[in-house]
């Protein structure tokens, strides 16, 4: 944390053996000119130097990390600071801040008195995004498919316009916190004051109190409502595609924009097929007589059947491919394949007949076959 961190009192521009009223006064001129309400175009810049500074006040007005730092530099204080080094966590000296700007109404700009940027609680603000998981099936996702789902959201109350005031009311600024939504507690803790930042608890942190709540809404601006919404699933669209369904979400804050609903697909499980990106695998059998010979097979599609040529002396496992009979391709034209494969069946049950041409097969081609006749029999007793 002390790596590359500049020396104290060349941030405050002050020698070493400096007394506390030009620390003081070096501070203060600094902190006045870094704090960012005065630097417009520099804020980022401003910013940390404006914390930099205070680091080193934070350090060097203070006569036991003072000793510390002069006799083990940054390293002496790491402690103090802990894993994150200086934060506005560990600024003790809040008081000094607070009667260097009491008189530069600095309390209202755009930046708090820490030289952090404030946030309006008054502002608009968008409407949190919902999610909806919707499964379908892979045929529908082959075809694309429109479905209508209900929805249960929030929509900005048509009443008062989302502002949650009785119509010809409106919402008055908050007169414990000024409208900034929170509120500052000071403790004194020996030499030093700690201060606490606190949620206004006659506003909750909104800034704003309505007197006149609207009737229709309660005061909140919005309402609870299920709606239903058409949404267009396109062929060819795969597990976890996202479709975003523009102010489908919940409404605004304050008059801000509704959030998104985002419909997540989830594609069910297919009893034949597995699908893989654009192609879909698919497994079927063939006869003993059909992987040797060759001829052509039928087998199911998405879309009804097709034929495809098995050749001469096919083994289990052999992967056969039909171009153009997988899923349709999502983002350009065309469709995946669809393969197939096979398994060899060995047949089972046969009659004498078949039995006895499987033996003439065999001796064809010179194979002891080694079968034990009546070997699994009962001896039959005469
Ligand atoms: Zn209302
Ligand atoms: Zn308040």
């Amino acid at each position: 944390m002390a790596d590359g961190k500049r020396d104290y009192y060349e941030v405050l521009g002050i020698p070493k053996g400096a007394g506390i009223d030009d620390i003081k006064r070096s501070y203060r001129a600094l902190a006045k000119k870094h704090h960012p309400d005065l630097n417009k175009d520099n804020i980022k810049e401003s910013e940390e130097k404006f914390k930099e500074v205070s680091e080193a006040y934070e350090v060097l007005a203070d006569d036991q990390k003072r000793k510390l730092y002069d006799q083990y530099g940054h390293q002496g204080v790491s402690q103090t600071f802990g894993e994150q080094g200086f934060t506005w966590d560990n600024f003790t000296h809040f008081s000094d801040l607070e009667d260097m700007f009491s008189d530069f109404g600095f309390f209202s700009g755009q930046f708090d008195l820490f030289g952090r940027r404030r946030t309006d609680p008054n502002a608009p603000r968008k409407g949190d995004d919902l999610r909806y998981d919707m499964e379908i099936s892979l045929e529908d996702s082959a075809r694309g498919v429109d479905r209508e789902v209900e929805v249960p959201h929030t929509v900005g109350c048509p009443e008062c316009s989302g502002t949650g005031a009785e119509k010809g009311s409106a919402p008055k600024t908050c007169p414990r916190c000024s409208g900034t939504g929170q509120t500052r507690n000071v403790r004194s803790q020996g030499y030093s004051q700690l201060i606490t930042i606190g949620e206004c608890s006659a506003c909750r942190g909104r800034g704003q109190i309505i007197e006149r709540p609207c009737r229709n809404c309660r005061g909140s601006g919005r309402l609870a409502r299920r709606d239903r919404i058409s949404i267009t699933i396109p062929a060819g669209a795969d597990n976890g595609i996202r479709l975003r369904v523009s102010g489908g979400g919940e409404a605004g804050v304050r008059g801000g924009p509704p959030g998104n609903l985002y419909v997540v697909l989830h594609i069910r499980r297919h009893p034949r097929f597995q699908r893989e990106g654009d192609d879909l695998l698919l497994s079927s059998e063939l006869s003993y007589a059909q992987a040797a010979l060759g001829g052509e097979i039928e087998v199911q599609t998405l879309d009804g059947t097709a034929r495809v040529t098995v050749p001469a002396g096919t083994q289990t496992h052999t992967v056969l491919r039909l171009a153009g009979k997988g899923m349709p391709r999502f983002d350009r034209a065309g469709r995946g394949d669809l393969f197939v494969r096979v398994r060899v069946a060995t047949p089972q049950g046969l009659s004498e007949r078949q039995k006895e041409l499987l033996r003439e097969f065999a001796r064809e081609g010179g194979e002891e076959l080694g079968e034990k006749k009546g070997f699994f029999k009962r001896p039959v007793k005469k």
